[in-house]
């Protein structure tokens, strides 16, 4: 088979459309009735669930912020008694309280149901061997990937993240053929496996499938290159469930949304206006088959476009660009608006150094400066301090040519940046200290 779920992937979009009203309005119905936070919000507009005729109402509706999940810590936007709950997640998040994600059994199958469609588009099949080096716990990486695979009926190894070694060992004795990790920490594995002397690409690996940060284009190619294996992506969020809410198919060109359980709109960040198709701007989504907690225009903060055309693979769900950076990240320099994924890019198309930085922001005055410390590959550091000068240079150089701000470039002596076995911290503010 093509799909793991042929209707829904290649639904015409008058069908889609159909389904997602049939959908939202129940769930409308249900968040009205049980989450006093949904009635406040509602009433305060004047809009009741009946209200909602077509698609295009949605809009009527205010935005659930991160804050109101906060607000409601830990079970305020619960819509069932916790009797009926039958799993709960969280994510640390950067800063106080963690967010909650309460799952009913119906939930849990819905997001199983996603990841099988997600590694199924990824090329994985019955027959792989996954190794699953995502963090096991209140994570929503581990069990999300765990239970997808076990769906599609892999042998599931669900070694967590950590012990890099033994990953490696695990890999090779094993015939490990996917490995489920974020990006960064696929990244961290093929480090190691070349300090060890094992040629990954020699073993059976051949699928990698990534989430849980952003990552640039860039950072894909690198990772596929040093693996000999396609890097997939697999994008979601603990507030709407978990990975599998977007996934990539063969065409590598944009993740497809799975339309019957979300619906994607952008919205303009500062007005909140919604955009037209194509348009960049932050990512909403309201969950609409959920049933513990279906959040209603859910800001993201993550920044991209929707675009519905026509998919080489066949699917017809609507395809949202890989995510351009996190408003959170966004870093204001001297007036221009800088995502951390901007410099990335740069950065990896440089042979001379490692994908390995960190981005410091420094104040000086009344001037924002950036600060990157990247690490020189080990021939690079070896040619010495004239050399390491003049790739200081020129990496500056292609900076200010590509984002049009100046930043100071310093090479790092090879494997002194601490490596990640999750989601990496790639900029230091020290405005914020
Ligand atoms: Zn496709």
């Amino acid at each position: 088979m093509k799909y793991w779920n042929e209707e829904i992937e290649t639904m015409p979009l008058e069908g889609m459309r159909k389904l997602q009203l049939e959908n939202l309005k129940k769930t409308l119905e249900w968040v009205y009735g049980r989450i006093p936070l949904y009635k406040g919000k509602f009433d305060a507009v004047g809009f009741k669930p009946e209200d909602l005729k077509e698609l295009e109402d949605l809009s009527k509706l205010p935005f659930t912020a991160r804050t109101d999940l906060r607000d409601n810590y830990p079970f305020g936007l619960c819509a069932v008694p916790l009797a009926e709950v039958i799993r709960i997640h969280a994510s640390s998040g950067t800063t106080g309280k963690p967010i909650t994600g309460p799952y009913t059994q119906s939930d849990l199958d819905q997001w199983t149901e996603c990841m099988a469609r997600n590694l199924y588009a990824a090329g994985v099949r019955s027959n792989d061997i996954c190794q699953n080096a995502y963090g096991m716990g209140l994570f929503t990486g581990g069990l999300g990937f765990h239970q997808g695979a076990t769906r599609l009926g892999c042998a599931v190894i669900p070694i967590s993240s950590g012990q890099t070694e033994r990953q490696i060992l695990v890999m090779q004795d094993f015939g490990v053929t996917v490995l489920l990790c974020t990006p960064t920490y696929a990244l961290t594995i093929a480090e190691r496996a070349e300090e060890m002397g094992v040629k990954i690409k020699d073993l059976p690996l051949r699928i990698g499938v990534f989430g849980a940060e952003p990552w640039t284009i860039a950072m894909r190619k690198e990772i596929e290159e040093r693996m000999g294996i396609n890097a997939m992506e697999a994008y979601g969020l603990t507030e709407c469930g978990g990975p599998g809410m977007a996934f990539d198919c063969v065409a590598q060109n944009g993740l497809h949304v799975n339309e019957d359980q979300f619906i994607a709109e952008v919205i303009d960040p500062v007005t909140g206006e919604v955009l037209p198709l194509g348009e960049k701007g932050e990512l909403v989504f309201t969950a609409i088959q959920r049933r513990a907690m279906p959040l209603i225009r859910y800001r993201t903060r993550d920044i991209t476009t929707l675009r519905r055309e026509e998919c080489e693979c066949g699917r017809t769900l609507i395809k949202m660009d890989k995510i351009y950076g996190r408003s959170d990240d966004m870093l204001i320099i001297g007036g221009v608006n800088v995502f951390p994924s901007q410099i990335e890019s740069i950065l990896l198309e440089v042979r001379e150094i490692e994908p390995q930085y960190v981005i410091i922001v420094k104040k000086k005055g009344y001037l924002d400066q950036l600060h990157v410390d990247v690490e020189a590959r080990q021939e690079t550091y070896d040619a010495g301090p004239k050399k390491i000068a003049e790739v200081e240079k020129m990496v500056e150089g292609k900076i200010r040519g590509i984002i049009g701000i100046g930043m100071k470039i310093r090479l790092v002596p090879p494997k002194s940046i601490t490596r990640s076995e999750g989601k990496a911290k790639r900029v230091i503010d020290e405005r914020k200290m």
